[in-house]
């Protein structure tokens, strides 16, 4: 498994051999298309493995379904970490990483999240699909 950073030095080797755009100019574009990403793996989600379709058919499995779930997830690091490097190329997102987790391991319980939706959301995924479960 690759750390952060060999990930990242990956993803500059594949930006440079396929020709994307490759300089701290570039973020915005890198920033949106992980938000894109974000998109489609939400859709996935929302619509679930039963209705959710792979290039206009159903999945053939739920198995199928959570591979191409991941396969979002994973785009949205690529763009997410490309951004990081022509952007920010001198951090170390490993350091940066632990660093963060460090910190939040230090914090309260569900810190962050309002009272009011905690109690009020559904966030298991048990309800994934069905309208107003947002
Ligand atoms: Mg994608």
């Amino acid at each position: 498994m690759p750390t952060f950073e060999e990930a990242k030095a990956g993803i500059g080797k594949l930006v440079a051999t396929k020709g994307f755009g490759n300089t701290p100019a570039d973020f915005e574009h890198k920033l949106f298309f992980a938000f894109l990403e974000l998109g489609e793996a939400g859709d996935l989600w929302k619509k679930g493995p039963e209705k959710a379709l792979n290039k206009g058919k159903p999945f053939a499995s739920k198995d199928e379904w959570e591979d191409a779930l991941a396969e979002e997830l994973i785009d949205v690091i690529f763009y997410v970490f490309d951004g990081a490097r022509v952007l920010i190329p001198n951090k170390n997102l490993d350091e940066v990483f632990n660093k963060k987790f460090a910190k939040n391991m230090t914090r309260p319980h569900r810190y962050g999240e309002d009272e009011a939706a905690v109690m009020h959301h559904d966030y298991s995924g048990a309800n994934m699909g069905k309208e107003g479960n947002r």
